[in-house]
């Protein structure tokens, strides 16, 4: 998420100076303790098996509105990361599902402050139907993938999945 930087203290107001903590610049507050440590939120994406497949959400709202990706997105407060993916999926797909591994871990860089918890999961129940998120859901084999597939990083784990994630399944 590309969000402007923070100007003033979110407590007191008081303008934010530069400060040295640990060999990191940081936006600090004169007045009070406040420190912005500006760490990345994390979010999930899941890789849901279905029919030999995966399934994708095709985008209803920016950024890259049209575009297919894995569903996902922030967690909420006290929220287990499995949790939040699996609450994220019966929100866009329709489908329950029950988590089964973490896949991997990453960060798109580029001023964009997330961490990418991936996720696979295997469907329990529900019905495949797109959420307020999406415009459209579907179930794809390897080689009925869109091209137009948004985020590197879903694109690159989707690819690892076919070619080497999904032989190794123990499900
Ligand atoms: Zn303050």
């Amino acid at each position: 998420m590309r969000v402007p930087a923070l100007k003033t203290c979110p407590y007191c107001a008081a303008n934010l100076g530069s400060v040295e903590i640990g060999g990191r610049d940081r936006l600090a507050c004169p007045t009070c303790d406040f420190v912005h440590w500006n760490n990345p939120k994390p979010v999930t994406a899941t890789v849901i098996q279905h029919d030999g497949g995966i399934v994708l959400v095709r985008r209803k709202f920016e950024p890259f509105v049209d575009d297919w990706c894995l569903p996902g997105g922030f967690i909420e407060a006290t929220e287990h990361p499995a949790e939040s993916a699996a609450r994220e999926v019966f929100e866009e797909t329709g489908l329950e599902v029950q988590v089964s591994r973490l896949l991997d871990a990453a960060a798109p860089g580029r001023g964009i402050n997330v961490v990418i918890l991936f996720y696979e999961a295997i469907p329990t129940g529900g019905q495949l139907i797109a959420g307020d998120d999406a415009s459209e859901v579907g179930s794809f084999k390897q080689h009925e993938l869109p091209s137009n597939i948004a985020f590197d990083l879903h694109r690159q784990v989707i690819h690892r999945w076919f070619e080497s994630f999904s032989r190794q399944s123990r499900i």
